[in-house]
């Protein structure tokens, strides 16, 4: 999933400046389960936004509404109505239902309340680790599907790097080290032979050093228009 962090008050008050209406947008899926812009944070961020401006002197009427998913159109039609009729949206979707709100209404100003942070997932109640960097290359299938790249500090594709310390990481000890847990997978597996083949430097294109992706699948479009 997506991971975000709501950023402050005091930001978010900033970015909304001295719009009079407000429409808080919240997203019902990943930002809803990492608890930083679902249903119950737009509510509470709408809620904040009006107090404060009432207490300063210039109450600002704000309304909040959540979709399913801020990154696909048919559920931003839902709320055609509420953004035209807004002066500013504060979205509470991750940085992708930002900019899929900008694009669907072209004549909205939108400004984002959270932080995306990474693609991760929930290792306990209130933790989120990052687990993976969407390289566009996936090795997992000879690192035991443990991530070199999302989860070693270095991102070393024939680790380890000779700084951990009794399994932890050297750039942060609070993290494990990913090429010691790749080694106590494959160990695990009898599969250590799968570290002798050297892996060369990775082709980053496929990544974002290759700039902004996009994949094209034509059967799909070839059925959208066939059915249509
Ligand atoms: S190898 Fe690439 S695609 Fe696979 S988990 Fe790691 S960052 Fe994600
Ligand atoms: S200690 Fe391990 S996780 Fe940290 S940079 Fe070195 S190999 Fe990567």
């Amino acid at each position: 999933m997506i991971v975000a962090e709501q950023k402050s008050l005091e930001e978010i008050k900033t970015l909304v400046g001295e719009a009079e209406k407000v429409l808080v947008v919240g997203c019902g899926t990943c930002v809803t389960v990492c608890f930083a812009g679902g249903a119950r944070e737009a509510a509470i961020t709408a809620t904040s936004l009006r107090m404060t401006s009432k207490l300063n002197g210039n109450e600002k009427s704000v309304t909040d509404v959540t979709v399913q998913r801020q990154c696909e159109w048919e559920y931003l039609d839902q709320i055609d109505e509420q953004v035209k009729d807004a002066d500013i949206v504060l979205s509470l979707g991750c940085g992708i239902g930002v900019q899929a709100i900008a694009e669907h209404f072209p004549d909205a100003w939108v400004v984002p309340g959270l932080n995306t942070s990474f693609l991760g997932l929930p290792t306990e109640q209130g933790v989120w680790a990052e687990r993976c960097a969407a390289c566009g290359d996936c090795i997992l299938g000879l690192t035991g599907g443990i991530c070199p790249i999302a989860r070693c500090s270095k991102s070393l594709l024939n680790g380890p790097c000779g700084g951990s310390e009794a399994g932890h990481c050297e750039i942060d000890p609070d993290i494990d080290c990913a090429w010691q847990l790749i080694y106590d997978r494959l160990s695990s597996k009898d599969k250590l032979h799968v570290l002798l083949d050297l892996q060369p430097p990775k082709n980053w294109r496929n990544s974002r050093d290759g700039g902004p992706r996009k994949i094209v699948r034509e059967d799909l479009r070839l059925a959208a228009e066939d059915s249509e």
